[in-house]
């Protein structure tokens, strides 16, 4: 995000840095795993309802209609509601689908949350 100019400007200023370190002090305190989802994770541009990814959504539409299935979405509701269920197939799947010499859990977030709906879907 700090690539984009127009946000640059307020996440540097909000300390970026400290909050996930913050975030990552106060998971272990409590006994609790942080997973970080990868950056280009389509949060915001993906339905919650249907997985379905559009391909441009401006950042200055707040609100959107799913082309697929007509559902309506508020941006950041959408965005959080999809970060919470890629970090959950993580949690649940993250430790057999992370790519090979990857020390990240956060980059197999997309793929652990394809590979639990197909799992689901498929049992
Ligand atoms: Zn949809």
């Amino acid at each position: 995000m700090v690539k984009n100019h127009k946000l640059a400007r307020a996440i540097s200023d909000a300390n970026w840095g400290e909050l996930v370190r913050q975030l990552e002090y106060k998971a272990d305190w409590y006994g609790r795993e942080l997973i970080k989802i990868d950056r280009y994770f389509p949060s915001s541009k993906r339905c919650s309802s249907c997985g379905h990814t559009v391909e441009k959504l401006p950042l200055n539409i707040r609100e959107w209609d799913c082309p697929e299935c007509g559902s309506h979405h508020d941006r950041d509701i959408n965005a959080s509601i999809n970060i919470l269920a890629a970090g959950l197939a993580v949690s649940v799947c993250g430790a057999t689908v992370r790519p090979s010499g990857s020390k990240s859990r956060k980059a197999g977030a997309m793929l652990a949350q394809l590979l639990c709906q197909e799992e689901t879907e498929n049992p």
